[in-house]
């Protein structure tokens, strides 16, 4: 069953081990780096109860992001239960529950691939989607190495930096090492914690992939610096004060992770096989396209709002660059619908659909490119004003205030509501948090490098074979343009 918002809080009051600025934290959901953060996704999971929200969000009482789609209409289900929680954060909650849970319902699509002589992931895969799904557990991930530690690149002994495996017991192994960038880990009850790019066929200490309870002994989150600690107040930081979902170091010092936690064990071949032959990836992708969509709804709201407060809405440039504000959201959508329509069965049909793979992949060169485009023209269209913001407190003094009303206030818009919209869209845009989300949107996916030469595996014959049949339609032979 969907968990309440009060349940979800009470599950992240554990043993868990969280540092922030030289300090561990003890309870994150009264923290003042982490608490606003933790009661938004509470909102998450109360939406669920919410009756106009519990058709769309849920299916017998699960979650819908945990189903297997069986369908190109189960697919188009799922996007709008994605939607919804999307647009409860204005697409700034990247790794929201709804995230891994498509993953996880991606690797018990074919449980298959776990399968090998060596070790049987399979029934751990099945069972780790049907403890995620009934508990309707929160689950982050963390697949990416630290910067010493280059993919492939042997780094034996004690020093390896990279989360390997360093002993094996009878009830399971014992992981030594760290991960980055676990996104929302701190707000999560579970982190999966592997390899999504390919290893060195011999690299198999490092080739492991296991979920643990975050609460595990032995596994610290190092939080990145709290954008939420930093905000004033909502009204001065309305997006950071709430929806910092922050970007956490995993520390394991020797963790100890029970077999059936373990879903790849010293098999190169499966940490990366899990991700790009099962539908898991594709699930990824279809949750951050549908949010990549909807923080572009709300951005362009943003840029339609401002250029009204700013008297410039008619000015031709202004609605032309609204106008390719909105293409941009058009674009978004497309991508959205299209792997949706291209979906493909999975495993023959017993793992049901999958979103096309092509056009989700081609999603991270879009996103890539667009988000910071949107941001330049969104910046370019507010003007000065979006540094010229006193503080909340500034118009709450008795002097001050109506003195700022005087001289901020724009035709037909008071200095107050004015004031607020600027606030918000430097949140949104120039901020130390808008700068992460810009981060985030271009490398979430992976580093370019890695995915543009995936991208490079798409759709090469069909291509060639059009510019093949051009050249092979005429030759020296075929005579003058007629
Ligand atoms: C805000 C944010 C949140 C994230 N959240 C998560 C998360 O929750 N879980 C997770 O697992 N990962 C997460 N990531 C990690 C993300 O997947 C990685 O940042 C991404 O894979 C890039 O890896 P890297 O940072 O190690 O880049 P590197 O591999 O260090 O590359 C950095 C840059 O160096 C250049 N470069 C490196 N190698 C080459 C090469 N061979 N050829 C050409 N250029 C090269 C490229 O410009 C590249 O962008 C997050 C990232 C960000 C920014």
């Amino acid at each position: 069953m969907t968990r309440s918002g009060r349940d979800y809080l009470e599950s992240l009051r554990d043993e868990r081990e969280i540092w922030l600025d030289g300090e561990r934290v003890g309870d994150i959901t009264r923290h003042p780096a982490f608490r606003n953060t933790a009661a938004s996704i509470a909102r998450l999971y109360d939406l669920a109860h919410d009756s106009e929200h519990t058709p769309v969000l849920t299916e017998d009482g699960t979650h819908r992001a945990f189903a297997v789609p069986r369908s190109y209409e189960d697919l188009v289900a799922r996007r709008e239960a994605y939607r919804v929680w999307a647009k409860a954060g204005y697409g700034f909650l990247g790794r929201t529950p709804d995230c891994m849970a498509g993953g996880a319902a991606g690797f018990a699509a074919v449980p298959h691939v776990f399968t090998t002589d060596a070790f049987d992931g399979a029934e751990n895969a099945l069972a780790h989607h049907r403890r995620l799904a009934e508990g309707d557990l929160f689950a982050a991930f963390t697949l990416t190495n630290p910067p010493t530690a280059r993919p492939g690149s042997a780094h034996p002994g004690d020093d390896d930096p990279v989360v390997r495996v360093v002993a094996e017991k009878d009830g399971g192994i014992v992981v030594r090492g760290a991960k980055m960038i676990g996104t929302a880990a701190v707000f999560a009850n579970e982190v999966v914690v592997g390899t999504i790019e390919p290893l060195a066929p011999g690299d198999t200490d490092r080739a492991v992939c296991f979920s643990v309870p975050v609460d595990t002994p032995g596994l610290r989150l190092v939080a990145r610096t709290s954008y939420e600690a930093a905000a004033r107040s909502v009204f001065d930081n309305p997006l950071s004060s709430r929806f910092d979902e922050n970007d956490a170091l995993l520390v394991c010092d020797d963790v100890f992770v029970p077999w059936e936690n373990v879903l790849a064990h010293r098999d190169p071949d499966v940490t990366f096989r899990m991700w790009w032959d099962t539908p898991a990836y594709l699930n990824l992708s279809h949750q951050a396209a549908a949010r990549f969509w909807t923080k572009l709804e709300f951005l362009t709201g943003i840029a339609i709002l401002l250029a009204k407060a700013n008297g410039t809405y008619d000015l031709p440039p202004v609605t032309q660059a609204i106008g390719r504000l909105l293409g941009k959201v058009a674009q978004a959508k497309a991508f959205v619908l299209a792997a949706e329509a291209s979906c493909t069965p999975v495993d023959g049909g017993r793992g049901g659909v999958a979103p096309g793979q092509d056009i989700s992949f081609a999603h991270r060169i879009m996103a890539g490119e667009v988000y910071p485009q949107a941001v330049q023209e969104i910046r370019l269209l507010a003007g000065g004003g979006l540094i010229q913001l006193p503080s909340g407190r500034d118009l709450l003094h008795p002097e001050l205030g109506p003195l700022v009303g005087t001289y901020l206030r724009a035709p037909g818009s008071p200095a107050e509501d004015r004031i607020k919209l600027l606030k918000l869209a430097w949140d949104a845009l120039g901020s130390e948090f808008a700068g992460r989300h810009e981060q985030y949107e271009r490398l979430y996916h992976g580093a370019p490098h890695v995915y543009l030469t995936q991208q490079a595996t798409q759709g090469v014959d069909a291509c060639e074979s059009l510019a093949r049949a051009c050249l092979d339609g005429y030759g020296l032979e075929t005579g003058p343009r007629q």
